[in-house]
């Protein structure tokens, strides 16, 4: 199909995911044929460098020649079989690989085939277990303010970003919701520590009121990413640890987003060198190529579960794609090339480029702040520096810049008014140059 056909059939059929349709009489759709790397192409001439990785989920590039391999040969072997009463190699393998590289402890591994669900997945194991163990007062869960989860009712009711939960409040479980470590939310002379220190102080009062109650806190380690791409200090992760321990509460690790080298360690716990009780991953999971998402929890929480079938204690949840060898096949390959390529030292390189071409940001006056962790770089647009008073929603001030970046070759796609990068790690210097050129033009049309 040529790209005006393509756009046209689209827009007669597809309900597109987080859009409200009526933008696309505006806002025209990238019809996209093929990628490599960064880039992605419509076969017309058109290619845009995908700075957002396809919703984070893309690690080493487009198509990257590994990946492509394992799951080709995958392929001619087994596609699917249902992994309830069956096993099979790939499955098994990654499970041994995930627990291999996770943080200690985590020795189980549970698979569903996208984030929300092991949202859903570590929620209900964890509220199941505390029952099992004849506790169930414990039926609240504790989560973070501007914490993202996903978007199906368990996953929405622990995520705190307005413009996805407000409309659907009423269906919602009644989380507690605890302060963000967030180190935008510093004030006066307050260090990103000092932060943590307040919001864990928080938490540490949640608990002492509410913690017999409480299965479980979900969070999203080092960078609450849908949430604006805020940014925190590892402390708040320890001190998180302790007070879960203290309480009897387990902790639930959200790496979706953030796992698999985003943050400049393979797991963001690393940096903080704890271990959670539930270690949540899907997206660069498989290097951006299939659905899969894993639950890893301790020997604790599984032998909750085991006993005689009579006892009822059995975890009864499913999914039909459960283990999908494809995706396992990908997801191994991913390991392998993390274990055979420096990719964590070629990101702390990338990761240094992107800080001195985004430096001059910083001084521009509607600008509130450039942070950074890892492989993940947000520029927050506000009104006014003084006071970092944000932008008037309405305007869509980010959506500005999104035009902007897609008349020049560029996808950037803002939450918001942040306009962040989270390119694909094999993104070379040309590529970095390009989107830095391309986001100062973005910053000025955002804010004009
Ligand atoms: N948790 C986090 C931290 C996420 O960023 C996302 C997706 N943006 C999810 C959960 C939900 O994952 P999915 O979109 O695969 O349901």
């Amino acid at each position: 199909m040529r790209n005006d056909e393509l756009i046209r059939r689209d827009l007669a059929v597809l309900w597109h995911p987080c859009t409200q349709m009526h933008d696309h009489e505006s806002v025209p759709l990238l019809p996209i044929r093929s990628a490599q790397g960064v880039w992605l192409e419509d076969g017309e001439g058109g290619r845009w460098l995908d700075a957002v990785s396809s919703w984070w989920t893309c690690l080493f590039g487009h198509r990257h020649p590994p990946i492509v391999a394992a799951i080709e040969r995958q392929l001619a072997q087994l596609d699917h079989v249902i992994l309830a009463g069956c096993s099979h190699e790939p499955a098994v393998r990654l499970a041994e690989a995930l627990c291999e590289a996770a943080p200690p402890g985590l020795t189980r591994v549970f698979y569903a085939d996208n984030g929300s669900a092991a949202v859903e997945i570590a929620l209900k194991m964890s509220f199941h277990w505390h029952l099992n163990r004849g506790d169930p007062a414990r039926r609240r869960f504790i989560a973070v303010r501007g914490g993202y989860h996903g978007e199906t009712l368990g996953a929405l009711s622990v995520t705190d970003v307005p413009l996805y939960r407000s409309t659907y409040d009423a269906l919602l479980l009644r989380p507690i919701f605890v302060a963000s470590p967030d180190a935008y939310g510093a004030v006066d002379s307050e260090s990103s520590e000092d932060m943590a220190l307040r919001a864990a102080a928080d938490l540490r009062e949640t608990l002492e009121r509410e913690g017999r109650n409480v299965c479980a806190l979900i969070l999203e380690p080092l960078v609450q990413c849908a949430g604006g791409m805020r940014m925190h200090h590892p402390r708040y992760l320890r001190e998180a640890r302790a007070l879960c321990d203290a309480h009897g509460v387990h902790l639930v690790a959200d790496e979706i987003a953030v796992g698999f080298g985003r943050t400049g360690t393979l797991f963001a716990c690393e940096q903080a060198g704890i271990s959670p009780d539930f270690l949540l991953l899907s997206k660069g999971l498989t290097g951006g190529f299939l659905p899969l998402s894993a639950v890893l929890t301790t020997e604790a929480v599984y032998a909750g579960f085991y006993a005689e079938h009579a006892t009822r204690k059995a975890f009864l949840h499913s999914h039909s794609y459960t283990g999908n060898a494809l995706a396992c096949s990908a997801a191994l390959a991913v390991l392998r090339e993390f274990g055979e390529q420096p990719w964590l030292e070629r990101n702390r390189a990338t990761g240094a480029k992107m800080t001195a071409l985004a430096a001059p940001f910083a001084a521009h006056p509607k600008v509130g702040e450039v942070r950074q962790t890892g492989m993940i770089l947000a520029i927050e647009l506000v009104r006014s520096r003084a006071g970092r008073v944000p932008f008037d929603p309405t305007e869509r001030r980010g959506l500005r810049a999104y035009r902007h970046a897609i008349a020049r070759g560029v996808l950037l796609r803002p939450l918001g008014d942040v306009l962040y990068w989270m390119p694909p790690y094999d993104i070379d210097d040309a590529a970095l140059e390009l989107l830095a050129d391309v986001t100062a033009g973005a910053i000025a049309a955002a804010t004009a």
